[in-house]
């Protein structure tokens, strides 16, 4: 595996590149959910490129950007077992510029859910993921559902700026009791983890709530609401359609249902995709 810091570096690199490039950003601390997006790029394409950079333009003032958890050493030993052909670990420095051009969120989806919350969030990540798949120029990059919005603004970036990239959405991988896997999970104390439980609970019974035939989503969120309110310090309970729009009934193949909230300090996000 090499591994890879600088642009230049890159460059020369990706240019005696022949065959299909998978790419696939992240910002470290490596887990199963990574794993499974790096797994699914070595069957599509004959190239498996990985990026780590904990990207500080989508932290917000006060956000856990110093904080945020970097296992390089132990990402490294990840990549290398599971067979990944570059790692490219660029510098702050080595991206990014003195007073550059700046990518903006679109005004409506951009600034809902998570948007809304943490308002600039989502330009800063259209900007890392622009250069970043200005560099790598891959064929297809993977992208986890758990982050619902960045995969539906990062699709709607590829579409409005006409980049030649197909974008791959890639199932949630959850640990055995149903949490969804993040690198954030690791703030969690023993207490605030069992508590985090009821984010994947309340989500799991709003699918079967819709299975038995109801589908208006007022009385899934109560339900949902209810399940939630005595562990998470709620932010949003919301169900969409896949172009983020609040909807009144559950629309097969178009729609997602997503939970933001705190668990003591450490914010979680969740969603299923009906
Ligand atoms: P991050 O390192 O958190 O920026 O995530 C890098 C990529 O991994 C993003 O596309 C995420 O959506 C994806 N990802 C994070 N957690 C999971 C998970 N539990 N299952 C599947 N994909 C995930």
């Amino acid at each position: 595996m090499l591994i890879i810091k600088d642009f230049e570096q890159f460059q020369k690199v990706r240019a005696n590149i022949d065959g299909r490039v998978g790419f696939i950003p992240t910002m470290g601390a490596l887990h199963r959910g990574h794993l499974s997006l790096i797994k699914k790029s070595k069957i599509e394409n004959d190239f498996t490129i990985v990026s780590i950079f904990v990207n500080p333009t989508q932290f917000l003032e006060g956000e856990d950007l110093d904080k945020y958890p970097r296992k390089e050493e132990a990402d490294i030993t990840i990549c290398e077992k599971i067979g990944v052909d570059i790692l490219f670990m660029p510098t702050i420095n080595s991206i990014y510029f003195e007073d550059e051009l700046k990518i903006s969120a679109p005004a409506k989806a951009g600034y809902v859910l998570e948007g809304a919350k943490r308002p600039g969030h989502f330009d800063g990540v259209l900007q890392i993921v622009m250069k970043l798949f200005n560099i790598v120029r891959p064929d297809r990059a993977y992208f986890g559902k758990k982050d619902a919005q960045q995969l539906i603004l990062i699709q709607k970036m590829v579409h409005d700026m006409f980049i030649p990239v197909k974008i791959i959405p890639c199932n949630t991988i959850r640990e055995h009791d149903g949490l969804a896997m993040s690198s954030r999970n690791i703030y969690l104390s023993p207490k605030e983890r069992q508590k985090a439980l009821s984010i994947s609970k309340a989500l799991k019974r709003a699918g079967k709530m819709i299975m038995s035939g109801i589908k208006d989503t007022k009385t899934l969120k109560e339900e949902m609401i209810s399940i939630l309110q005595k562990d998470i310090k709620i932010e949003y309970v919301e169900i969409v359609n896949r172009s983020l729009e609040p909807i009144d009934k559950i629309i097969e193949d178009d729609t997602i249902i997503l939970v933001a909230g705190k668990v003591g300090e450490t914010r979680l996000i969740d969603n299923i995709w009906i």
